[in-house]
């Protein structure tokens, strides 16, 4: 038996729908469309993909795009102006900015600079601070990205054990806090996982992995996960993106763990188009809360 594929794909093109729908009833009863500002430094070819495909998903739901487009050499003091500009502006819901910036800018002042209400990627420390609270604002993207792929194919991950390797700030630790929390907006089954966090100082790993009813590979290195760390009929998220002689592959080696997996997503069309979909229901719920 061949695993089933887990197609984030079809799934995310059905959430643009509804987010269009919510989006057009917001801009009948607010006369405001929802705006992201993505904010480009530099010319990073993927980032520059990368950006291109989230203000296109904007557009397609009926929201708009703002794109501020920096040069490399900018200073720290010039990109915080531009960060407070936006956050001023009234006429930007969302700020984006996308990562990675250039070695003499230090991010994590720039992401702190951003609003709480328009920290639409869910990194400021106030955001993070209240997922791990259990109260979140917006849901990082990627990790609901995951959550959703989960939900939408019938598979809860309550009382079940995941294991997640790598312990990002961006997937896998924001990850971990939001299968593992009491309750989850997206319903009973969708939280209380029993959690379990690989990364690179992990012993063992194989026989860790083996335990995993859902396995979250997260990890940035490609095919790193084989068929021996699967166990049978098990649940496994590539999260992956990575570039091998120009092409894409995730951090599972696809064509045999679908030989032991239950479930598997697919590497592309699998985590990535659900993380811009979730970006723009976080924008759409930044304009809101910046009506109230
Ligand atoms: P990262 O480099 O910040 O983190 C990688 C993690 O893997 C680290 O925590 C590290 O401890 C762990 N790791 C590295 N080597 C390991 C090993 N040998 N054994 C166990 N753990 C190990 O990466 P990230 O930002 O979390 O991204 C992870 C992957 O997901 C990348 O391929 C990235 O491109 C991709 N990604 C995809 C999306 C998406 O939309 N699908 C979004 C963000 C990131």
């Amino acid at each position: 038996v061949t695993a089933k594929l887990l197609d984030g794909k079809s799934l995310a093109r059905e959430l643009q729908h509804e987010i269009a729908e919510r989006v057009m009833e917001f801009v009948q009863n607010n006369a405001v469309t929802p705006t992201l500002a993505a904010v480009l430094v530099g010319t990073d070819p993927a980032s520059e993909v990368y950006v291109r495909n989230k203000r296109r998903a904007c557009e397609k739901v009926g929201m708009e795009s703002r794109l501020v487009r920096l040069p490399p050499e900018i200073s720290q003091d010039e990109l915080m102006g531009v960060v407070a500009k936006l956050n001023r502006d009234d006429g930007v819901h969302g700020i984006l900015v996308q990562l990675p910036l250039p070695s003499q800018i230090q991010a994590t002042r720039i992401l702190d600079a951003v609003h709480p209400l328009k920290d639409v990627d869910a990194f400021h420390p106030e955001n993070v601070g209240r997922i791990s609270q259990g109260r979140p604002r917006y849901l990082p993207c990627t990790p609901q990205g995951v959550l959703q792929l989960l939900f939408r194919n019938g598979l809860a991950v309550a009382e079940k054990r995941v294991v997640i390797i790598g312990r990002s700030d961006i997937v896998g630790k924001p990850l971990a806090l939001l299968l593992m929390q009491r309750e989850s907006a997206l319903g009973e089954g969708m939280a209380n996982a029993t959690v379990t966090v690989c990364h690179s100082r992990t012993p063992n790993l194989p026989t860790l992995t083996r335990e995993a009813d859902v396995l979250i590979a997260a990890v940035g290195k490609p095919r790193f996960i084989t068929a021996e760390m699967v166990r049978a009929g098990a649940i496994v998220v590539d999260v992956g993106i990575n570039r091998v002689n120009e092409q894409i592959v995730g951090d599972v080696d696809f064509e045999a763990v679908k030989e032991v997996a239950g479930y598997l997503s697919p590497v592309p069309g699998g985590v990535g188009p659900l993380t811009i979909a979730m970006l723009l229901q976080n924008t759409l719920a930044a304009a809101a809360a910046q009506m109230a």
